[in-house]
């Protein structure tokens, strides 16, 4: 199929992205990697007045280390994030995830400003920044702001930006020690039917305080499991405290019943991958 006709507009600038986006009155669609966009516009689901296509704003390609947070522009596309030596550094939970992401065309195009305002419940990007404690960064006609990865999303593919506001960056704070990462997908690549993240430090005393776990596809956006961070804390990982962890991760999912997995299926594997994961985050402690 086709899409509708729409205005395109490529500016020089980002006050100039903003200033298109707000004559549009929430008309228009900001133009990144297109991976999500304009299949959406070719099947006609969405029918913008106008793309306001961003590829030319160099500013918002940066891979930056400020103080001890790294700063990812939201131009950066997924394939930067998978080969940079910087992420694979400073931040190897989002280079483990980023290669999930579809396959090789759609991460040599797509970006993570993209796909964090696409925000699909099922996505690596949007579960890796939440369990990092990411702020998105974004600028519209008042100004700038910064938004939690918390308070990102209302729904499920529901940003909570401005139709006139543009993602301009993401603040990453310092990466945890340790880390595990794993997702159920029914065919490799394809979007998953579920992942789990976990990330922590891990004490003299063998005990781990601060544990992150997040899970992506079993709610309408990626959640932190927080009943099994609460149970966790000052634990050592050992089996019995992980498979309670596991089947606490329930409290945190509403899981959809889709062309993927069923919402019981997706209730079953939901402790099974939170102990997998924290298997794997207990035995990379101990590597
Ligand atoms: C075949 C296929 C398989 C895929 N598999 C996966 C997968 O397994 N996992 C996964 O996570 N994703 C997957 N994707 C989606 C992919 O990650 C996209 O790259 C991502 O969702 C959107 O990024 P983009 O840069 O292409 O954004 P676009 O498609 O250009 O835009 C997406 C949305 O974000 C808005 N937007 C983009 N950038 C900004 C910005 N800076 N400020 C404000 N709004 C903005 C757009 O207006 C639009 O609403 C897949 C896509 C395809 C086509």
């Amino acid at each position: 199929m086709k899409s509708a006709d729409f205005a395109y507009h490529r500016p020089g600038d980002i006050a100039e992205a903003v200033r298109h986006l707000q004559d549009y009155d929430g008309g228009a669609r900001v133009l990144a990697g297109g991976q999500s966009l304009m299949p959406m516009i070719n099947m006609r689901l969405w029918r913008p007045d106008a793309v306001v296509d961003i590829n030319g704003l160099t500013d918002l390609t940066g891979l930056t280390v400020e103080g001890d947070e790294t700063r990812i522009g939201a131009l950066v596309r997924h394939s930067t994030l998978e080969f940079s030596p910087l992420v694979a550094e400073r931040l190897p939970l989002l280079k483990a995830m980023v290669a999930f992401v579809g396959d090789r065309q759609v991460r040599n195009r797509g970006t993570i400003g993209g796909s964090l305002v696409q925000g699909d419940p099922t996505g690596e990007m949007p579960l890796g920044c939440l369990v990092l404690g990411a702020t998105v960064h974004v600028l519209g006609p008042s100004g700038a702001r910064a938004i939690a990865m918390e308070d990102l999303y209302e729904g499920a593919y529901a940003a909570t930006l401005a139709p006139d506001e543009v993602l301009t960056e993401v603040h990453v704070p310092p990466h945890p020690p340790h880390f595990a990462f794993r997702e159920c997908c029914r065919r490799h690549n394809d979007f998953c039917v579920l992942s789990v993240a976990a990330t922590g430090p891990i004490a003299d005393d063998g005990r781990w305080r601060g544990l992150r776990i997040g899970l992506g596809g079993v709610n309408d956006t990626p959640v932190l499991a927080e009943a099994s961070m609460a149970l966790l804390e000052g634990s050592r990982l050992d089996d019995a405290d992980i498979a309670a962890a596991g089947q606490a991760a329930r409290e945190a999912i509403d899981p959809p019943d889709d062309i993927r997995g069923s919402a019981e299926y997706r209730a079953h594997l939901v402790p099974l991958y939170v102990a997998r994961v924290l298997r794997d985050l207990r035995a990379s402690a101990h590597a």
